[in-house]
């Protein structure tokens, strides 16, 4: 976690320059997303202050499109009982490393997005660190939102190193492989879990979008495909350089 981050700033190779494909993840999940807040409006009686969180918030404007969303749902559901709008805590998370700042210039075209001028009700901070440990105080989050993050593990699954000339699961491969990712993922996902029970309100509500795969088979082709062109880049390029090595031990 310490060594992995998204490319920051919006130059042509950053993160915010490259994330259509989650973008337009995130906008496929947002009637989801709307529901959930609106249900959760209705059961916590319209309170007076809501906090929201994006975890794996990365850098650029995605983490916007999905905080505008809710924000305006909030405001319309709050309108159509004649309740004035509450206080909005709008909490972005994602490990140290990422580049809040390039997201944090964004803020006031976030606040343009808004259905009405909330500035002064409506509030952005960053909380940096891993959504596996604790973020914030208990039982304080109203909505939680992830959108293609919790895909990240903690950390390498143990045995991995059988795996030789792959990144990733591909056929063929050691037995026990496709469990060593599946055992990291249940860790990771149930302290995820873990941590958010705690940090949530009674009668909050969360929304997590994460990646899947259709077939049952976790070694078929369609799991793989990206994986294997990483791979088979990399292994070209051990061999290009083995070759140079043994021509360069050649000549000398
Ligand atoms: N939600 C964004 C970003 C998805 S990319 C979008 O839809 O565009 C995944 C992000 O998760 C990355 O920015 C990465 O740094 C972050 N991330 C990965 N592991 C994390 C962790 N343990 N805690 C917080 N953020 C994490």
């Amino acid at each position: 976690m310490g060594v992995l981050s998204m490319k920051g700033g919006d130059g042509e190779h950053s993160y915010a320059n490259n994330s259509e494909a989650q973008k337009s993840i995130t906008s496929d999940a947002k009637p989801e997303v709307v529901k959930s807040v609106n249900e959760m409006i209705v059961k916590m009686d319209f309170p007076g202050c809501i906090k929201v969180a994006d975890l794996g918030c990365s850098s650029g404007e995605n983490t916007f499109l999905v905080m505008s969303e809710i924000v305006n749902t909030i405001i319309t559901t709050y309108q159509q009982k004649g309740q004035n709008p509450p206080e909005i805590d709008c909490c972005l998370n994602d490990l140290p490393d990422n580049d809040f700042n390039t997201t944090f210039k964004l803020i006031p075209s976030f606040h343009e997005k808004l259905k009405m001028n909330v500035k002064g009700k409506c509030f952005v901070s960053g909380s940096p660190g891993s959504f596996y440990t604790r973020l914030f105080p208990s039982k304080s989050l109203h909505f939680v939102h992830s959108s293609f993050c919790l895909h990240w593990l903690s950390k390498v699954p143990d045995g991995l190193e059988e795996n030789k000339k792959n990144v990733y699961l591909r056929s063929p491969c050691p037995q026990n492989l496709y469990e060593s990712y599946l055992n990291q993922f249940k860790k990771d996902f149930s302290m995820f879990i873990r941590m958010r029970a705690e940090e949530t309100m009674p009668n909050g509500r969360m929304a997590l979008t994460l990646v899947g795969r259709k077939t049952l088979d976790p070694l078929s082709k369609d799991c793989f495909k990206d994986w294997s062109l990483v791979s088979d880049s990399l292994l070209d390029l051990v061999s290009e350089v083995l070759t140079i090595i043994r021509l360069l031990n050649f000549f000398w």
